[in-house]
C-alpha cells in the first residue's frame, strides 16, 4: 500500500492515468478528531493486513481546518482529491459549538450528491448484550432533502420557519435505491416510514412514489408505516424489519435508535452514496471524551471501511475482514462499549482489538452467521422522466406580521384590498383556521396566512402583483407569498383547517 504524503489533485490524476491503471485503488482518507485518528489507525492496519489494495489520499477535516476559518470544516483543495479518488473514508470530526459554523457532512453530503445514506445494523447475540437478539436491519435514509435544505427563516416576532422539501426525483432514486438493494442483498422486504396523514403533499409525494416503485418490484413485499408507530414497532420488534426506507429527518434519528439497540453505536457503519462518489464512514461522533486512550471501539469505521471494499470490487477482502470481525466479537475480545461481564473473555484496547482481527483474518466465525460478499459494480439508479403537469394559478397566500390583532379586524383590513375575480378566502393562524367563523380559544401569534382565491377569471402573477400593492398601500406587513397553482386541475396546496 503506498502512502502519498501529500494529497494528490484533479489535475495530477489527469496527468498520470497510470494511478488508474494500477491494482491499487485511490481513496481518499480523512483522520477526523476526538476518537477518529486512533479508529483510522486501527482499521487501515487490518484493511492493509488483509491484502486490501488501497492508495491512500489523506485529506484534512474537521476542527483545525474549521479553527483555520473554513465554515464547513473542509479545505477548497480536499475536494479536488475528493473528485479525482471518488472514494471516502472518513473517520468522525468534532463539530464546533455556536454559530457560524456549518456541518461538515451536510455539506459533504450534498456538495457530492450523496443521496442514499445506507446503515445495516445488526445484533451480535449472545455475544454483544442487547435486547433484540434477532434484528438485522438496514436503513436506507434520504440524504440530501427534506429539512435538511437548510432554508430556514424568521419571518416576524414570534416565528421562525424551515422549509420542507421533498421532490419527486430525489425520491424515486432513493426507493429505487432501496429496493435495488434489497434484491442484490437478497432482502425480502422494504418498509417505507412516512407522516403522510398531517403532511398530505411532502410525505405524501414520498409514500406515492414509494407504491409506483415497488410496483416494479413483485419479488419484494412493500409496506407502509405512520413513522410515530412505525417508529415505537422498530424500537419494540426491530426482527420484524428488514430494508427501510425514509426521508432525511426520520431516518436520521431512526438509524441511531436502531444502530443503540443492536447493543452499542459503536458497532455499525455507513456508506453515503451519491452517482459518482461514495463515503463510507461510522455512524458515531467523534466521542472526544475517550480520545487518546486507546479504548474506542474501531469496530463502526472497519464496517463502513468493508462497505467500501464491496463498493470498489474488492469483495473477497471484504468477506475476509468482516469474518475475522465477527470471529473476534464471537472469541470475547472486546472493547469497553460491549464488554460485559460473563460475556465477554478480555476487555482490550483500540490497537490490540485491531490485533486481534488481523491474527484472525482468514478464519469465520463459528455461530455468528458467515458473510460472503459477491462482486457487482456500484448501483446506478435511473430517475423516470415526468412529463410537465398543466399548471393553473388559482390564488395566492398572503403571510402577515401583525400583532394585537384580531381576526375580524385584520380580515376586514384585507378584504378591502380584494380585486375582482381575487378575493380573501380565509386567514389562518399557525395553520387553524380564524376567519371566518374562528373560536375565540384558539391562541394566535403575529404570524397571518391570508389565503386570496381566484373567483372564475384566470389568475395571473399581474393580479398578485397589483393585490401586493394594493396591501402595501393599506399599511399592512406582508413578509412572503406563496402561489396557489393546480396541478393537472388538483390542487398544490394545503387545503387548509375547515376546508
Ligand atoms: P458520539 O457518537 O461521539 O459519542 C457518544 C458516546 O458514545 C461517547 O461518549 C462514547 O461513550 C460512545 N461512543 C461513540 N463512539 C464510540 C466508539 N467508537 N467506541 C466506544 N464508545 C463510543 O456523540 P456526541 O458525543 O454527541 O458527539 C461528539 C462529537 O461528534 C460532536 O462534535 C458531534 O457533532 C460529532 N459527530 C460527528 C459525526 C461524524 O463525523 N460523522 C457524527 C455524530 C456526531
Amino acid at each position: 500500500m503506498s502512502v502519498l504524503s501529500q494529497p494528490i489533485t484533479g489535475e495530477t490524476l489527469k496527468n498520470h492515468p497510470a494511478h488508474f491503471a494500477a491494482k491499487a485503488v485511490p481513496i481518499t482518507v480523512a483522520y477526523g478528531d476526538g476518537i477518529g485518528p486512533e479508529i483510522m489507525a486501527a482499521t487501515l492496519h487490518i484493511l492493509k493486513e488483509a491484502g486490501a489494495a488501497l492508495e491512500l489520499h489523506p485529506i484534512e477535516i474537521g476542527e483545525s481546518v474549521y479553527s483555520r476559518g473554513f465554515s464547513s470544516g473542509i479545505e477548497p483543495v480536499a475536494w479536488d482529491t475528493l473528485r479525482a479518488t471518488k472514494v471516502f473514508l472518513k473517520a468522525p470530526i468534532t463539530t464546533p459549538q455556536g454559530g457560524g459554523f456549518k456541518s461538515l457532512n451536510v455539506t459533504v453530503r450534498k456538495t457530492l450528491g450523496l443521496y442514499a445514506n445506507v446503515r445495516p445494523c445488526t445484533s451480535y447475540h449472545p455475544f454483544v448484550e442487547t435486547k433484540h437478539p434477532k434484528m438485522d436491519v438496514v436503513i436506507v435514509r434520504e440524504n440530501e432533502e427534506d429539512l435538511y435544505a437548510g432554508i430556514e427563516h424568521r419571518q416576524t416576532d414570534d416565528v421562525m420557519q424551515c422549509l420542507k422539501l421533498i421532490t419527486r426525483p430525489g425520491t424515486e432514486k432513493i426507493v429505487r435505491y432501496a429496493f435495488e438493494y434489497a434484491r442484490r442483498n437478497n432482502r425480502k422486504k422494504v418498509t417505507c416510514f412516512t407522516k403522510d396523514n398531517i403532511m398530505k403533499l411532502t410525505d405524501g409525494l414520498f409514500h406515492k412514489v414509494f407504491d409506483e416503485v415497488s410496483a416494479e418490484y413483485p419479488d419484494i413485499t412493500p409496506e407502509h408505516w405512520i413513522v410515530d408507530i412505525g417508529a415505537a414497532k422498530l424500537a419494540d420488534s426491530p426482527e420484524a424489519f428488514d430494508v427501510i426506507v425514509m426521508p432525511n429527518l426520520y431516518g436520521d434519528i431512526l438509524s441511531d435508535v436502531v444502530a443503540q439497540i443492536t447493543g452499542s453505536v459503536g458497532i455499525a457503519g455507513s456508506a453515503n452514496i451519491g452517482d459518482q462518489i461514495a463515503m463510507f464512514e461510522a455512524i458515531h461522533g467523534s466521542a472526544p471524551r475517550r480520545a487518546g486512550q486507546n479504548v474506542a471501539n474501531p469496530s463502526g469505521l472497519l464496517l463502513g471501511a468493508v462497505m467500501m471494499l464491496v463498493h470498489i470490487g474488492q469483495a473477497d477482502v471484504a468477506t475476509r475482514v468482516h469474518n475475522a470481525w465477527l470471529r473476534t466479537i464471537e472469541d470475547g475480545i472486546h472493547t469497553y462499549d460491549i464488554y460485559a461481564e460473563g460475556v465477554s473473555k478480555e476487555r482490550v484496547g483500540t490497537k490490540e482489538f485491531a490485533q486481534a482481527v488481523v491474527a484472525r483474518l482468514g478464519k469465520n466465525p463459528e455461530k455468528l452467521t458467515p458473510v460472503h460478499y459477491k462482486h457487482g459494480a456500484p448501483l446506478q439508479i435511473k430517475v423516470t422522466p415526468q412529463p410537465a403537469a398543466k399548471k393553473d394559478l388559482v390564488g395566492i397566500d398572503v403571510f402577515i406580521h401583525a400583532r394585537d390583532i384580531a381576526a375580524a379586524d385584520l380580515a376586514k383590513q384585507l378584504q378591502a384590498c380584494n380585486l375582482d375575480g381575487l378575493t380573501l378566502n380565509m386567514i389562518t393562524n399557525r395553520g387553524v383556521k380564524v376567519w371566518p367563523e374562528g373560536l375565540p380559544e384558539t391562541f394566535c401569534v403575529d404570524h397571518w396566512r391570508a389565503r386570496f382565491k381566484a373567483k372564475d377569471a384566470k389568475v395571473t402573477n399581474a393580479h398578485v402583483v397589483q393585490l401586493l400593492q394594493k396591501i402595501q398601500a393599506a399599511n399592512i406587513d406582508f413578509i412572503k407569498t406563496e402561489h396557489l397553482y393546480n396541478f393537472d386541475n388538483q390542487p398544490g396546496y394545503s387545503l387548509g383547517q375547515g376546508q
